[in-house]
């Protein structure tokens, strides 16, 4: 008897289900169609500001970007897709400091898993969402994120580059026997 109604409840969620899934057919059937008519749209295009595509380094007025090159956001990527290059300079007041070489992102390796984000102490980098991004080579989805020609470069032309510390030259053993070969005085006449 358990079983009986065990098969007729089974039924009738199968049934319900099916009309359920038939009653949104049949709704779309009568809708509107829209039909993005891409690319000549592009211009009306609206994308959610949330659309992950392009990883940007934002730089202010004066061209300056806020990396500090800890490479916190390349330790963080899961797969390897940031690598960051950093040069020790010498500011003009005469301490070290490390300031970024080359930020650099492949948007082919990238989850937008948005991890560098969230984990950049500075606020450095961000995700923009731009969508036309498609190119014919994968080598060219290799991008450098920082501006060629920021301030903080030009700043790191002006001061003198940290030179690397010339190695000290090994001093000559001096033979003992040349050592050996000085005159003992003689005893004064008293
Ligand atoms: S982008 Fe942020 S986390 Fe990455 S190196 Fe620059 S400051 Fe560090
Ligand atoms: S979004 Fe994720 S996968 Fe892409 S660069 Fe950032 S951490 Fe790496």
């Amino acid at each position: 008897m358990r079983s009986i109604a065990k098969y007729f409840s089974g039924l009738f969620i199968g049934i319900s289900s099916l009309l359920k899934g038939m009653s949104v057919t049949w709704r779309e059937l009568w809708t509107k169609k829209v039909t993005q008519q891409y690319p000549e749209n592009r211009d009306t295009l609206v994308i959610s500001d949330r659309f992950r595509c392009e990883l940007v380094m934002p730089h202010d007025e004066n061209n300056e970007h806020a990396c500090t090159a800890c490479g916190i956001c390349q330790m963080n990527c899961p797969n390897g897709t940031i690598v960051v290059t950093s040069q020790m300079i010498e500011t003009e007041d005469g301490k070290k400091k490390k300031i970024l070489d080359t930020h650099q992102w492949d948007l082919g390796m990238c989850t937008f898993c948005n991890l560098c984000v969230i984990t950049c102490p500075s606020d450095a980098i961000k995700f923009e969402n731009t969508y036309e991004n498609a190119v014919f080579t994968r080598s060219k989805l290799v991008q450098k994120i920082n501006h060629e020609g920021s301030k903080l470069r030009e700043k790191k032309k002006e001061v003198k580059p940290v030179e690397a510390k010339p190695v000290v030259e090994a001093k000559p053993v001096v033979e003992k026997k040349a050592v050996e070969e000085v005159k003992p005085e003689e005893p004064k006449a008293e």
